[in-house]
Parts: structure tokens; sequence; C-alpha cells
């Protein structure tokens, strides 16, 4: 196989991935969400790229560590914990719930880690202990910011320069801060807010420590990839790689990946789609196949847009998909060869080529419509048939496709795990054991997670 590339917004070049300690392992830090609110399409395009991108690296034969944090403390959350009269642990633990299930549904990988923020309050009074003894940050009051200017690379991520910073964009506001473009790294408590007890007295991390903790504390960094969104670049990559190198003495990432963002084309949406934005109800009406075939159909540092009929043109490829699918396992033996390697080496060079994925669906798509015809006409010797299917079996798992479990195929499911629920309660174990014994017998999995069920395919 092809080296694979990715383009690092830093250096603004392709790269070769490769384990930085000849282990075969990538290390990968991707920015999750902060949880003060249901995950919408927008956040999950990010997930559903992360997740293609580990997947083609294990493909390819890789060792994958990734690390997805939770922002469970931020102004956002306080002000809807306030509002609603919970505390901020019960907000952020809602809707961490809810970006799970997402997760799931969407069949990303479990990630090697997904670890809270404030569950490493610690590891980053530890960091900016040390980024104070080093003279890359000060006390001010309570408050601790973090010295730019004492960090002189500032600004290779985002491209630009500290006097472009000064000349007009956002800078953070603070009490003592000796320059404008310094940001806070621990925040002094304010009353009611949620807090935590510091060397330098109560307060609450700011947003940037948290990922240079995070990613120290279970990445061991130099490590190879760094992930986010596109709007994520400045202030917050730019802020967290000031941290992390300046804490380690030297470059922290090998690789920065940017995924661009996704704009709602509301005036293009139908009045039902239009106001779907949030995953848990999207995934109601939609198979999630279809989710990741859109996601995937732009090339991911690119900006993509959300409409009717780009979300038209997802599901006709995953029923193309799937009905040929269908087609190829009750196929009979025939006469026709097709070279499918050729097929897959073109899929693998154009993924291995910055994970360009619009460019391998459409060589699959290709490769479905020689094969759609063969099976037409005079049928698919057993070679072609065997080969074809592992092409399937391939893309399926790099692309994370589901492709039995059809929208009709998930309603008579989740029936049938309802029958199952209410069996239990009626202590009918048998007929419930049985259920779930067939089921698995035609490879589907259930898997009883407290009151909640939920079934995969193997
Ligand atoms: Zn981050």
């Amino acid at each position: 196989m092809k080296t694979i590339q990715l383009y690092d917004s830093r250096e603004a070049r392709l790269k070769p991935v490769k384990s930085l300690r000849g282990d075969n392992i990538i290390r990968m830090y991707i920015c999750g969400p902060t949880v003060y609110d249901y995950s919408h399409i927008g956040h999950f395009k990010t997930f559903i790229v992360y997740d293609t991108m580990v997947r083609f690296l294990k493909y390819a034969g890789f060792d994958v560590m990734h690390v997805v944090n939770i922002t469970d403390i931020d102004d956002k959350i306080i002000r809807r914990a306030n509002e609603e009269g919970r505390s901020y642990r019960e907000v952020s633990e809602e809707f961490t719930e809810d970006f799970i299930a997402n997760w799931r549904a969407l069949n990303l990988l479990p990630p090697y880690a997904l670890p809270r923020a404030t569950y490493h309050i610690r590891d980053m009074h530890r960091i900016i202990e040390t980024l104070i003894e080093r003279g890359y940050a000060y006390v001010a009051d309570g408050n601790v910011y973090f010295s730019v200017r004492r960090f002189g690379k500032y600004g290779e991520i985002s491209k630009q320069s500290i006097d472009d910073l000064i000349a007009g964009y956002r800078v953070e506001e603070g009490e003592g801060k000796r320059d404008p473009l310094d940001f806070a790294l621990w925040k002094r408590a304010k009353p009611g807010d949620p807090s935590w007890d510091s060397p330098w007295g109560r307060g609450r991390p700011g947003w940037h420590i948290e990922c240079t903790a995070m990613s120290s504390k279970l990445l061991d960094p130099p490590f190879e990839i760094h992930g986010g969104g596109e709007d994520l670049k400045f202030p917050h990559h730019e802020n967290e790689r000031a941290q992390t190198n300046s804490y380690i003495g030297g470059e922290a990432v090998y690789i920065w990946t940017h995924v661009g963002i996704l704009k709602m084309a509301k005036e293009k949406m139908s009045k039902s789609l239009g106001n779907i934005v949030t995953m848990r109800d999207l995934l109601r009406i939609m198979h999630p196949d279809t989710i990741r075939i859109f996601v995937i159909s732009t090339h991911y540092r690119k900006q993509s847009e959300y409409s009717d009929e780009k979300i038209r043109e997802a599901q006709n490829i995953q029923r193309r998909i799937q009905s040929v699918y269908t087609r190829l396992l009750r196929a009979e033996e025939g006469g026709i060869e097709i070279d499918v390697n050729q097929y897959r080496e073109e899929i693998l060079s154009h993924l291995s080529n910055d994970l360009n994925t619009p460019a391998a669906l459409s060589t699959f798509m290709s490769f479905l419509d020689e094969l759609s015809s063969a099976l037409a006409s005079r049928g698919l010797s057993k070679e072609t048939r065997e080969d074809a299917l592992r092409l399937y079996k391939e893309i399926q798992y790099i692309f994370g496709l589901q492709l039995e479990t059809s929208l009709e195929t998930r309603g008579i499911l989740e029936l049938l795990i309802n029958v199952r629920k209410e069996l239990r309660k009626r202590r009918i174990y048998d007929v419930a054991d049985m259920i779930r014994d067939e089921l698995a017998k035609k490879g589907v999995i259930l898997e009883d997670i407290g009151e909640d069920t939920i079934y995969y395919t193997v």
C-alpha cells in the first residue's frame, strides 16, 4: 500500500503518517464536545471524519490510540445549570450520555479514552505550576495567565502573526493581564460558580489547558495526530500548542489536522428536515449509513452544506450500496470476471492521499455499476464474487457502514428488543433468552447496559 499522507495545517503541506516511536501506534487527540446541549449534525461531521481516519489507519495496519475529550465545565454549561436550577454535573452528564448514544448509533469505534475535563484538574495544576516555574505563565490575583510573547512561535496553525492578532483579533478579557494577548490557564472563582481548590486559590480551569492536560496525561506528547474542527484553529489550538510545547520543551504534535465546518443551508431545506438538527432526532428518521455517506461525500478539509439535495444524494448512494450487496449475496455462479483488485487499489490510493473519501466513494460506485451489470447478465465467476464480497467488507469497515440493518430491519429489531424487555419484566426469561439467542445466530448481538439494550452486528 502507498504511504498514507495527511495535510498538516501548521506546516501547510502533506506529511507521511508514521509512528513517531516506531511502535506502530498512532496516537491521536481529537477535541471533543462541550456538553451543554444535544449533539448536532455539525459536531458529528468532525467525529465521523476522524472515525473514518482511525478505521483507515487500522485497516492499513497501524494500531491507533485515539482520545476524544469531553469539556464538562464551561460558561454555557454553568448558564444552563443556573437557568434550570440543576448542578453543572447533572447538565454535563445528561448531554455526555446523548453524545455517547449518538456515537454508538453511528457505529463509531470506541475511543481509547473519553476523558472528562473535570477529572483532570490535578493534572492541569501540575502543568500550570511547571509553566509558572519556567516563566511561561504568571499569577495575577487568583488568576493564572499564559504569556503569549514568551512563546515565540504563536500563530503558526492559523497563519497569523502576533502583530495581526494585536491589530484586531478578539482577545480574552481578564483582570491583571500583562498583555492583551495572554490567556487564562486558571480563572479565579466567581461567587456561586463551580470551583476547585488550587495553589492559587479557588477557581476553575481555562478551556485550553484542559486539552493540554488530557493529551499529556493519556498520550505522552509528542504524538502523531491532533484533530478538531477548523473553527478551533484560533484561539484554541494556538493556545493548546503554546501550552503543550512550552510544557514538554519541544513540538508536541506531528500533524495538526482540521475538518471544514458544516453549514446549514436553511433556505434549501424542506420544513421537516430543516427543523431537525439534533443527532438523536435525525437518527430517528435516517439510516446511520446515510449520515456517514453524506459526511464522507465531501473532502474532510472542505466546508460542506447540509441540504435536502445532499441528503437525498447520500440516501441514493446508501440504497445502491445496500441493494447491490443483497443481490451479490444471493447471486448464483456465472462466467464474468472483474478485476476487483484494481478497484481496491484505486480506492486505497485515494484514501492514502489525505483521506480523499469522495474520490474513494466514487470509485466504489463505479465498481458497483460494473458489478450490477454483470449480475444482470451472465453472472459473476466464483472468484470474482468472493473478491467482490471481500471488498464490500473492507469498504464497510473503513466507512463504518452497517449495511445489513436497513431502516425497516432496525424497526423490527427495536420491536424485538422491546418485547424482550417486557418478557424480562414479567420474568419470562426462557422466551426472552430465546429471542437473544436466535438473533445471535443471525449475527445480531444484543447487549444489556443497565436499563438499556443495544445491538450490533457481527
Ligand atoms: Zn481541545
